[in-house]
Formats: C-alpha cells, sequence, structure tokens
C-alpha cells in the first residue's frame, strides 16, 4: 500500500489523481489532501478518502473546513505553513506536488528534504529552483518522477536503457487553440476563447500557458533538469493529434516514443504506481481511426514567449526564476482581461530584461527573484 500526499487535490490533476486512487484501493491510500481555496470540494474529498491531515491555505476557510470534519478523525491545518508542515510528516510516501504555480515550492523542497517520492505535475518549481531541487534530490534519495505527459513519456523511454546517453529529446506540442494563428489575429484573443486547449482539458493557468507555448518553454526547462540535459538537447516540435506524447533520440540515431491518447490520468497512474504498469480501463487508441500524425516546427516569432524560454534555458542562472514570476502575473492578469493575449509576452519579456541578472543563485536569491519580478511585472500591468 503507497500512502499518498496529494497537494493541490482541488484541482484538474489533483481530482484526476483521487480518480486513480479511487480505482486503485487495494495499492494507494490517501493521507494528506491540500487545497488554495475551494472548501466545499476538499471537504467532500476528505470525507470519502479519509486522510489523516487536509490543509486548506485560505485562512478564512479553515473554520467551515473543520466544522464539517470534526466528527472524523482527521486534523485540519490551515495557511501557507502549514502546507510545509505537512510536506516534512513521515506517516506519507508520495507527494503528488500538484499545486500550480510558484506556490508549491516550498512544500515540495520540504518533501525533498525527506526523502519522499515526489510524483512531480507541477513545473514551476523546476523551472524557479532545478538546479537546488535536483541536487538535493540526490542528496536524500529523493525520486522525482515527472506526471508532465512529456515528461512521463521520456521517462518511460528510457526505462530500460541503463546508461545508454541520449542525443536528444524532442517535445511534443500540441499547438493550442491558436496554431498558425498571426499577430494580427492573437491581439484581438479573449480570455474564454484562450480557455478552449483543443486537445486536453486543464486548469486556468496551463491552459492559458498552452496557448501562448510558454508551457513548452517551461516544459524544456522541466526537462534539462529532470533529465540532466544541456540547453541544445532539447527540441519542439508540434504535434497537433497530441498522440506522440514525446521521443528520446540515442546515440545510435534509434528514435523511441511514447504514444497513447491524450489522458492525464495516464501519465498520474504511471507516476504513482512506478515502476508497476496497473491494468485500467481508459480508453485505448487505435490507429485506425487516426489517418494522419502530423509534424511541423513552432512559430516563435509569433508566439515569443516559447523564444524567451528558450532565451532563459540557454542563459540559466536566475532567468527562468524571472521570466516565470512575470508569466504567473501576466496569465493572472490576462485571466481577469486586464491585458491582451499579446501583451502577456511584452509583460515577460520587460521583466526578464528588468531583473538583474544572476549566475549562480542561491535559494535566498530565487526568492528575492521571484518576488522582484512580480512587483515589476504587477506593476507593468496596474494592479
Ligand atoms: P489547477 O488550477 O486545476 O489546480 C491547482 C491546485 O493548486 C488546486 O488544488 C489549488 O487549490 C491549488 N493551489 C492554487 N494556488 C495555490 C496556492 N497559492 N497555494 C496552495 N495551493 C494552491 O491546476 P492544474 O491544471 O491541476 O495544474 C497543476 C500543476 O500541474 C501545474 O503546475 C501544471 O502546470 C501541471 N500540469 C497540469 C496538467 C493538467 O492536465 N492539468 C498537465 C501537466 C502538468
Ligand atoms: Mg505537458
Amino acid at each position: 500500500m503507497k500512502r499518498i500526499a496529494i497537494f493541490g487535490s482541488t484541482g484538474s490533476i489533483g481530482t484526476q489523481a483521487l480518480d486513480v486512487v479511487r480505482a486503485n484501493p487495494e495499492r494507494f491510500s490517501v493521507e494528506v489532501l491540500t487545497a488554495h481555496s475551494n472548501s466545499d470540494l476538499l471537504i467532500k474529498q476528505a470525507l470519502e478518502f479519509k486522510p489523516n491531515v487536509v490543509v486548506v491555505v485560505e485562512e478564512a476557510k479553515y473554520s467551515v473546513v473543520k466544522e464539517a470534519l470534526q466528527k472524523e478523525d482527521i486534523k485540519v491545518f490551515a495557511g501557507e505553513e502549514a502546507l510545509e508542515q505537512a510536506a516534512g510528516m513521515d506517516t506519507y510516501d508520495i507527494m503528488l506536488a500538484a499545486i500550480v504555480g510558484y506556490a508549491g515550492l516550498k512544500p515540495t523542497l520540504k518533501a525533498i528534504e525527506c526523502g519522499k517520492v515526489i510524483a512531480l505535475a507541477n513545473k514551476e518549481t523546476l523551472v524557479v529552483a532545478g538546479d537546488i531541487m535536483v541536487k538535493k534530490a540526490r542528496q536524500t534519495g529523493s525520486a522525482l518522477i515527472p506526471v508532465d505527459s512529456e515528461h512521463s513519456a521520456i521517462f518511460q523511454c528510457l526505462v530500460g536503457e541503463m546508461r545508454n546517453p541520449i542525443e536528444k529529446i524532442i517535445l511534443t506540442a500540441s499547438g493550442g487553440p491558436f496554431r498558425g494563428k498571426k499577430p494580427n489575429f492573437l491581439v484581438n484573443v479573449k480570455r474564454d476563447h484562450a480557455l478552449q486547449h483543443p486537445n486536453w482539458s486543464m486548469g486556468a493557468k496551463i491552459t492559458i500557458d498552452s496557448a501562448t507555448l510558454m508551457n513548452k518553454g517551461l516544459e524544456m526547462i522541466e526537462a534539462k533538469w529532470l533529465f540532466g540535459l544541456k540547453p541544445e538537447q532539447v527540441q519542439v516540435v508540434i504535434h497537433p493529434q497530441s498522440i506522440i506524447h514525446s521521443m528520446v533520440q540515442f546515440e545510435d540515431g534509434s528514435i523511441k516514443a511514447q504514444m497513447g491518447l491524450p489522458d492525464m490520468k495516464l501519465p498520474i497512474q504511471y507516476a504513482l504506481g512506478f515502476p508497476q504498469r496497473i491494468k485500467n480501463s481508459f480508453p485505448r487508441f487505435d490507429f485506425r481511426k487516426f489517418d494522419t500524425l502530423s509534424f511541423e516546427e513552432p512559430d516563435t516569432r509569433t508566439f515569443r514567449n516559447l523564444a524567451l524560454a528558450i532565451e532563459a534555458l540557454n542563459r540559466g542562472g536566475n532567468l527562468p526564476c524571472v521570466m516565470n514570476a512575470a508569466n504567473e502575473i501576466a496569465v493572472w492578469a490576462f485571466l481577469r482581461n486586464r491585458i491582451g493575449f499579446l501583451d502577456m509576452m511584452v509583460v515577460v519579456e520587460k521583466a526578464m530584461q528588468k531583473v538583474p541578472f544572476i549566475q549562480e543563485p542561491t535559494l535566498e536569491d530565487y526568492f528575492n527573484s521571484d518576488a522582484e519580478s512580480r512587483e515589476f511585472a504587477a506593476e507593468l500591468v496596474k494592479l
């Protein structure tokens, strides 16, 4: 029995992870559930899965959660610090890191310090402080198992390859809802249109990141840290059908791909069950129903976020952290109709120019760079 702590249980990844747990009660039990503010869903989940601990970050929601669970043997905590404390508990085995954005960094670092297995969905943590996370994981024996579908694909391609070096990886991208569009179209794009992803149903932030291609940029940096790659070993190709989830090319030129229908439950289940594959009844991919799998170059001139992320990948230091913070503010502002679609890329670019570059940042430097970039970006979008 694996005891799971789901950080961000009320989100898109969190709820799908609970579907996986529900379908496999003999394999998984839930030890911790956390949410930012959706107390209704958190309560419902707690009553069903009977964790030992729940955390609601928004402190105003504490009493309603506490009251609803008072007849249960469940401890309830509130606030940001409680997240870190829960991450440090010794009664769970695997943390599913499914908080969105920078907010997941401290609890995830805590779990790594404790040597836990991390099923990692929260890619922004690796973008911000990948070097520190990877180094710490090596010291404590903590394993980072990707949940992101592309990285799960690469991870699956590497199983059984022992130490065969990677020549390069090829990250596939659907291209999002605006594939092929140009700036004269994008300038008028509104929130609701950008939230309609052609292949995946996900949380709001990653859906917007997919529309701007920032998501693929974040994933390039995520891949660098997860698989110990040089920037030039990470390539992106647009693959609109989202059937090939990513590929690894080895030094003999052979390419391995992992394929399947786009359904996050599969990489979530793989990460939680690793090294075992768990039988399920998810819909299967049928080659006879797809006559084309196609590939094209990403348009980094129009989708400048991807070019900016490649710059951050190449230069390293605190630049990915600065980029991520500005992007979180830009997406937030776009989702509230405060700025336009193309403005998001301007905010990110300006922040990357403004915040001083640090080649070898400490954790403290990352905290400061994040704060500085956020503050600058917030001024730009007039918060
Ligand atoms: P979501 O917005 O649906 O859910 C986010 C979760 O984090 C919620 O439970 C929310 O309560 C919690 N949360 C939000 N802000 C918080 C804060 N400040 N402090 C503590 N908790 C907070 O997001 P999602 O789509 O499930 O994505 C989660 C992570 O997984 C992201 O990093 C995303 O990039 C990654 N990811 C998601 C998908 C997907 O299909 N949704 C695929 C690949 C990777
Ligand atoms: Mg992905």
